[in-house]
Order: structure tokens, then C-alpha cells, then sequence
């Protein structure tokens, strides 16, 4: 009897053992530095003479390793291979399949510090959020291994008299999963497996910040005995493959997670039928967020600043979910804005392999449009604290507040996906919520408020995936949160839901009269 699904605890990192552990976990990583992992199709390994260097953000001359380049030739064989590997994996019995995901997990858990310490050097993680990473990816195994077994013998239909008849699920084919650099390890986990515990196999494109840590869970993959071709490893330049892997005509679905802009192109070029396709793809995107906490007058006014600081700072706001937007009740906006600065001057910002709260940025490219945005805000509000870049060792970015923002302010309405919040201050709850619900985005969102019926309120008007009441915007669990957006954040099919696995199974109906 498999045991359960509940979340992988957080790694206690008040303990000396842990950090003890932890802290030789970083050191062992630096073994690997400069380590050259290629290509997997069919389960061949293959090495390119072109090559992805992955960098440390924190300090960006240090290269951390090298990965092959797939091109759109290793493209075809891939899809080749999957759709090969489909014939029989797609036979497997849906039970067994996620048994084997199970011992996958259990191998993960037992390497649990590896793993986090990669992302500490690739990502630039502070050890708290590169532990949630690992974590969230075992959840997500987990998870998806059980609601396959709950799936496996469909679900119940009526008979009548003369006439049986059964409804049940089945996989569709090869499909493509193109991951993003924030949740390195359990959102390119999440992706990749649901699919595949599904029964359908995969093409994984890694992002490019980020390959090595995606390189470790096809080594686990491969150690608990996944069949070759069932998922191939095809990182590359999204510029040459990215388009071809989407458009491919036996690319069954497509689950996307990163920015918008990739997000629609994906959503507009899958829905072109390709010669020899005959069948629809199936787009899954999750495609960023400009998530705000709403403060009302009655508010605890200590939780709502501990809930915006750590909601817009945490892993340097590089989450969909981070609170990037506080929009405060004006009775109690001086008091909370000042709250909140006191609690960000304690914030300590480095490499964090140090311990730090914050680390870098994951790369050049960020922290230039991060900078932009800083001197946008300047014009647009007040800087309270935070605002200084540096880029002289690693992508460093203070943390930073804006205040007296206008609700159509760039800085209020434009995903910058970096260490920055806007404060806007509100007449009333009714107010609070309009502004809440005035950007293009509808992914996360929190209320702070002791007023029973403006949480009702928010409940039904406070257009967001996923709400909460009296804490912050992020950090959704598998299976506690589902976790999905409205609007231009996504196709909303909730990761870490019962629901997340039928987006790869196809639903068939057999009918039979006696
Ligand atoms: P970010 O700016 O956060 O990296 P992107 O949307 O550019 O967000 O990237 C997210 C993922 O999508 C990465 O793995 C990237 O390589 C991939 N990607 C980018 N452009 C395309 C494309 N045209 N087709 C498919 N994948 C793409």
C-alpha cells in the first residue's frame, strides 16, 4: 500500500548538523565545476562540438559546467526516438509507471543536499529557496505518481440494462517540455514527469541558465531504470530549436513555463496544423504574474510587512508568484511602508553560498532590464530604499521599494521579475480590489485584513488563481495549492492539482451491448 502523499519538509537550517551537511554539500559541488554533460536521445549520449556554458551568477566569470547544444537534427531523432519509446512505455501499466517515479523521488530525497547546492552556484539560490526547489520537485513526483494510480482504471460510467460501459484514460504521444530558470530543478521536475508518469514521453528543453541542474535528474532517471527515449535531453538555443521542437509535427503537447512574450508566440504557432499532423496539440503555459497584497485599514499591520518584504524579496523576486505590487489602505499606509523598509534594512544581500537572504540576479540580461526598471521607478514614484546595482562580481540588486505609485504606473503593471515592489495607496477596500484587478496578469494575490466580509469579497472579485488570506503571495505547496493563473499569466491548468495530469491523457469511452 503506497503510503500517503504529503510534502517533503524543509530542511531546518537552524541545526549546526544540517549546515554542516549542507556546507560540504557546497564544497563537494565544486568538484564538478567545469564538467562537460552532452546530449541524451534514445538514451545515446551524444557531445557537440558547440557547447552551453552555464555561469555563476554570484560570480560570473566562474563557469560551473558545459552542456552540448542539441541542433534540429538531433531534434528529429529525439522526436524519432520518443515516439518509438511511446510504443511501449505507453503500454506500461500506469501503476508501474509510477512506482518507478517513486523511486526516483526516493533517490532525489537521498541526494536531497546535492541538489540544492548546484542550484545554490547555478541559480544563485539562497539555501532556504534551493532546498524548497529540490523539495518542490519530489512533491511534484510524488504527487503526479499517486494521481496516476488513482487515474489508472478510469472513472465510473452507468450501465444499462444490456450495456456495459467504461470510461478511461490513455496517453497521446511524444510532446515537448521547455522549462524556465527560476524553479531550475522542480518546475523542469514538475513538467517533465507528468507528462511521462502519464505515459507519454518527452522531448526536455532545459533553459539555458540553468542545464546542469536538469542534467542531474536525467542522471537519476536513467540510475532508476527509465526506458531509453522515454525522456531526451535536447538543451540548445531557443533561436534554432525552440520554434522547430514547437512546431514539429508530431509534438503532441507543449508545457511552457517563462515569459509571456514566449508563451503566446508558442500558443499561436502550435495551433497551426503541420503536414503529416493529425491531431491538435495542446498548449500548457504558465507565463509570469504581477501579483499584489492588498493591505486593509484593520490589518495586522507587523504580518502585512513581514508578508510584502518576503513576498517581493525572496529568491530576489524571481518567482511568477513574487508580490511586486502593495496596495495599502491610507489610514495605515505611512505605518506599513515604513514597516516594511525596517524590515528590508536588515536584509543582507551577497553570494549565498554565504548565507545570505538574497543572492544575485540569474544573469546579465536581467539585471539590465531589472536596472531599467529601477530608473523607471524613479521617475514614476519615490525610492525608499534599495535602487543600487552591481554587476562588478555577480548580478547583485539591493532590495528595493518604491512608493506613491499611480495603479497605471509601469512599475505597477509590468512584470520586472526582480528584487522590486511599488506602493500604492487606496481610499477603501472596494478601491484595493479595483487596482488589484487592473493589470493584464491574474496569477497570485493576498489579502491582509481582519474584516471577515472583504475577504468574502475578495474570495469572489479578486480575479487571481490562487488568493490568500493573512500571509504572502508565494510559496504554493504541491497538493496543498494547486498553483495556476488567469488572464495573460496562463492556460491555468493547475500544477499540483488532481486535475493536472488529465492535460496529457486523452479520455476514451468503450461501450459495449451484451
Ligand atoms: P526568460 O526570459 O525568463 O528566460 P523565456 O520565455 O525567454 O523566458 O524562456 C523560457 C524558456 O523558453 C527557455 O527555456 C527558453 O529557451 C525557451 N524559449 C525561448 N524562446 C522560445 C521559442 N521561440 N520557442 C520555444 N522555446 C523558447
Amino acid at each position: 500500500m503506497v503510503v500517503p502523499y504529503h510534502a517533503e519538509p524543509a530542511t531546518d537550517f537552524t541545526k549546526e548538523e544540517n549546515k554542516k551537511a549542507f556546507r560540504e554539500a557546497l564544497e563537494q559541488a565544486k568538484n564538478d565545476f567545469g564538467v562537460e554533460r552532452p546530449i541524451i536521445v534514445g538514451g545515446e549520449h551524444i557531445e557537440t562540438e558547440d557547447k552551453i556554458t552555464s555561469y555563476n551568477p554570484s560570480d560570473k566569470e566562474q563557469v560551473i559546467g558545459h552542456v552540448s547544444k542539441a541542433t534540429v537534427k538531433h531534434i528529429d531523432q529525439a522526436m524519432e526516438a520518443a515516439e518509438e519509446a511511446f510504443e511501449s512505455w505507453s503500454e506500461w501499466d500506469p501503476k508501474e509507471r509510477a512506482e518507478l517515479f517513486i523511486r526516483v523521488a526516493a533517490i532525489i530525497r537521498r541526494r536531497k543536499h546535492e541538489f540544492s547546492a548546484l542550484m545554490v552556484h547555478e541559480a544563485g539560490k539562497p539555501w532556504n529557496e534551493a532546498d524548497g526547489d529540490t523539495n518542490e520537485g519530489i512533491d511534484f513526483i510524488e504527487y503526479y505518481a499517486r494521481s496516476m494510480m488513482e487515474l489508472a482504471d478510469g472513472k465510473p460510467t452507468l450501465d444499462r440494462e444490456g450495456e456495459h460501459n467504461r470510461y478511461f484514460y490513455q496517453p497521446m504521444g511524444p510532446g515537448v517540455t521547455i522549462t524556465p530558470w527560476n524553479f531550475p530543478f522542480a518546475i523542469m521536475t514538475g513538467t517533465t514527469v507528468a507528462p511521462v508518469i502519464a505515459g507519454n514521453t518527452v522531448l526536455l528543453k532545459p533553459a539555458r541558465d540553468t542545464p546542469l541542474i536538469a542534467y542531474k535528474l536525467m542522471e537519476v532517471l536513467e540510475e532508476a531504470g527509465l526506458p531509453k527515449g522515454v525522456v531526451n535531453f535536447v538543451p540548445g538555443d531557443a533561436s534554432v530549436i525552440g520554434d522547430y521542437m514547437v512546431d514539429h509535427h508530431k509534438t503532441h503537447f507543449i508545457t511552457f513555463t517563462g515569459s509571456k512574450a514566449t508563451g503566446l508566440r508558442i500558443n499561436e504557432r502550435a495551433a497551426v496544423v503541420q503536414e503529416g499532423q493529425d491531431f491538435l496539440k495542446r498548449v500548457i503555459t504558465e507565463m509570469g504574474g504581477k501579483d499584489t497584497i492588498i493591505v486593509d485599514k484593520d490589518a495586522d499591520l507587523d504580518l502585512a510587512a513581514d508578508a510584502i518584504v518576503n513576498s517581493a524579496f525572496g529568491f530576489s523576486g524571481q518567482k511568477c508568484s513574487a508580490g511586486s505590487r502593495a496596495v495599502i489602505h491610507k489610514d495605515v499606509y505611512d505605518e506599513v511602508l515604513k514597516k516594511s523598509i525596517e524590515l528590508t534594512e536588515e536584509l543582507t544581500v551577497g553570494n549565498p553560498v554565504d548565507e545570505t537572504y538574497m543572492g544575485p540576479v540569474i544573469s546579465k540580461k536581467q539585471f539590465d532590464t531589472i536596472s531599467e526598471y529601477i530608473e523607471i521607478g524613479k521617475e514614476e514614484g519615490v525610492l525608499k530604499i534599495g535602487g543600487e546595482v552591481d554587476d562588478s562580481k555577480g548580478y547583485f540588486i539591493q532590495p528595493t521599494i518604491f512608493a506613491d505609485l499611480d495603479p497605471k504606473a509601469r512599475i505597477m503593471q509590468e512584470e520586472i521579475f526582480g528584487p522590486v515592489v511599488a506602493f500604492a495607496k487606496a481610499e477603501d477596500f472596494d478601491e484595493m480590489l479595483k487596482i488589484a484587478n487592473n493589470t493584464e496578469y491574474g496569477l497570485t494575490g493576498a489579502v491582509i485584513t481582519n474584516t471577515r466580509e472583504h475577504w468574502h469579497i475578495a474570495c469572489r472579485k479578486f480575479n487571481v488563481g490562487n488568493l490568500y488570506l493573512n500571509r504572502g503571495c508565494t510559496s504554493a505547496v504541491v497538493g496543498y495549492h494547486p498553483f495556476g493563473g488567469f488572464k495573460m499569466s496562463g492556460t491555468d491548468q493547475k500544477t499540483g492539482s488532481p486535475d493536472y495530469l488529465l492535460n496529457f491523457l486523452e479520455q476514451k469511452v468503450v461501450s459495449e451491448m451484451f
